[in-house]
């Protein structure tokens, strides 16, 4: 039987894994990568490490060689050539040659697209000027140290908080510049929501970041000096040696669109569950194309690295015949920022009201290890939840250690569709320097099995804020400040009356009963204690989630 001609565009991520796998299921196939650059499977995701010196050798980035994939998998690699038009037709597509601009036709069986996504760069006045740059390869990050280091650049403006914005931010510091963040949102990082978002703004002011929230830029200022003044929707002018642009990437769907295959409503090429377009025997993988999130079940796009190559390698095993799928995307990510760690997995709130899913939510703050050994951290973790079900629906958590571990589990379990109690009886890693008995993961899903059980009745921070300010005459609920004196010594919320939980028991008659109760503590577990207690008492009591901690995180209006 002739061998199959698999053609690959792209040669990164997406690409380079769906073309090893290819090999592996299949020794006589004729694989070809396109690439338009002049590097193959280099780690995009190490590139700002690169700026900021963390990584040292540029060798390093560089997975795999074109010479690597031919000596070890008998892969052709073609460099510096960019597919310019699929022929559906006659099944080709037009190669030209980047340096010579010569151009080839390649026939193939199947065609396997996996072009990336593109950074967004807006048509704003000024945005050509020298010394502003986006970061998508290793040809840009060779501009951005040349430049950095030929101007002696001191001064950086980013632009966009999201997870390049934020590691560029980083890496500059590094480098010891004086590094300005403009966000033309109210928060960073909007895959979570504003009051975890709130503990990154803190690390990027404690690490003397210049944070500008809700400060869209309007144009860009070359000065005669090739400075640049960075002007926002307020007029304010950020001067700046080097200018980054992180506003986001926008699928690569050039070709495709060429090619008249579907493009979804998200602007992504459609594929199915198999990774196919609407040409079968063109397949698509990577932040190109539209997926199915497995928790809102709507289309979306997912810029992430995990995702594009499990994808390549699905594509791969569909090709030589197995009956592989996707099973959706969920947008679990982590973003370090300084000592500073954020992590995500599922929906978040916007999304799941967005998609009118019956949720509720969990707030803890659960150390990273048993307190009792040193260096605990706090992880402050938001859980959500279906109402319905108690299926687990999203988590996001931020702290200084542990982090990532504890949304990567949930992140299983968002994916096996397990509920809050499955995440009360999962047993998981304890020693007392990993963990404790009680992980933040099991102590989340008591949190909120509990709440579903109807053992407790959970209020959050939020909802007394809204009370507070839209008040429309309803008796405000009586606040309860349940913590130790010494503690409500160091800040305790305004307007809450104080009874410790240890005298509780004695002082139930100061209590009304008239009026509901919400009570709350440090982090929502002695609280917890105190409205059993209550509840007991046949007072009408609620627990605000998370205590304090979660107050402190709170958006204040
Ligand atoms: P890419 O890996 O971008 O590869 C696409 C390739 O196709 C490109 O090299 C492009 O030159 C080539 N191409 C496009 N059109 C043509 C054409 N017509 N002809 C020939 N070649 C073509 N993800 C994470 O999960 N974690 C991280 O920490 C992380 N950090 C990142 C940091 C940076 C700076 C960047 C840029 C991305 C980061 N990502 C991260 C995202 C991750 O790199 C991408 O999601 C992933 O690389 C997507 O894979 P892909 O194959 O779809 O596209």
């Amino acid at each position: 039987m002739a061998s199959k001609r698999i053609l690959i565009v792209g040669g990164v991520a997406g690409g380079a894994s769906c073309a090893a796998r290819l090999r592996r299921m299949d020794e006589q196939a004729e694989i070809y990568i396109f690439e338009r650059g002049p590097d193959v499977s280099f780690a995009n995701c190490g590139l700002p490490y690169y700026v900021g010196g963390v990584i040292a050798k540029r060798q390093s980035l560089l997975v795999a060689t074109p010479e690597r994939f031919r000596d070890l998998f008998k892969i052709e690699v073609r460099t510096r050539c960019e597919v310019q038009r699929i022929n559906r037709e006659r099944k080709t597509i037009d190669v030209r040659q980047v340096i010579t601009g010569k151009s080839t036709e390649y026939p193939y069986d199947t065609l396997v697209l996996s072009p990336g996504a593109a950074p967004i760069r807006p048509s704003l006045p000024g945005i050509g000027a020298p010394g502003i740059f986006t970061l998508r390869n290793l040809e840009d990050v060779d501009k951005i140290a040349a430049w950095i280091s030929h101007r002696d650049a001191r001064r950086a403006v980013v632009i966009g908080g999201g997870f390049i914005g934020l590691e560029m931010v980083e890496n500059l510091a590094h480098r010891e510049m004086e590094v300005t963040l403009l966000e033309r949102l109210d928060q960073v990082m909007p895959q979570v929501d504003p009051e975890i978002a709130s503990a990154v703004h803190d690390e990027l002011r404690q690490q003397e970041v210049t944070l500008h929230l809700s400060a869209a830029v309007t144009r860009f200022d070359l000065n005669a000096d090739e400075t640049i003044n960075v002007v926002d929707e307020h007029g304010r002018m950020h001067l700046a040696d080097v200018v980054i642009l992180a506003m986001g990437v926008r699928p690569d769907v050039t070709l495709a669109e060429q090619a008249g295959l579907e493009i979804g409503p998200t602007g992504g090429i459609r594929v199915d569950e198999q990774m196919r377009t609407s040409d079968p025997d063109i397949f698509a993988v990577g932040d190109a194309v539209e997926v199915r999130d497995c928790v809102t079940g709507r289309p979306t796009l997912v810029s992430l690295a995990g995702p594009a190559n499990r994808q390549g390698r699905i594509v791969a095993d569909v090709i030589c015949g197995r009956d592989a799928r996707f099973r959706g995307a969920q947008g679990t990510g982590v973003v370090g920022v300084f000592g500073l760690t954020l992590a995500m997995t599922g929906a978040n709130e916007r999304t799941l009201n967005q998609a009118g899913i019956p949720y509720a939510k969990a707030y803890t703050h659960s150390l990273n290890h048993a307190d009792y050994y040193p260096g605990s951290e706090q992880i402050a973790l938001k859980l959500f939840y279906s109402t319905d079900d108690g299926r687990v629906l999203g988590a996001q958590a931020v702290g200084r250690a542990g982090v990532e571990k504890r949304i990567d589990v949930i992140a299983m379990a968002i994916q096996m569709g397990a509920t809050v109690y499955d995440l009360e009886e999962a047993e998981l890693c304890y020693a007392p320097q990993y963990g404790s008995a009680k992980d933040p993961v099991n102590i989340a899903g008591f949190v909120a099995a509990n709440t579903l059980r109807g053992d407790v009745s959970t209020v959050y921070w939020s909802d007394w804020q809204q009370m507070r300010v839209n008040g429309d005459g309803q008796p405000l609920p009586l606040v309860i400040d349940v913590r130790p004196p010494a503690m409500v010594a160091e800040g305790a919320v305004p307007d809450t009356i104080k009874i410790p939980l240890g005298e509780l028991r004695k002082r139930l008659d100061e209590i009304p009963r008239d009026r509901e109760i919400w009570v709350h503590c440090g982090i929502g577990q002695s609280s917890y204690f105190a409205s059993r207690l209550l509840k007991q008492h046949g007072f009408n009591v609620r627990n605000l989630s998370g205590g304090i901690a979660s107050y402190k995180m709170e958006p204040k209006s």
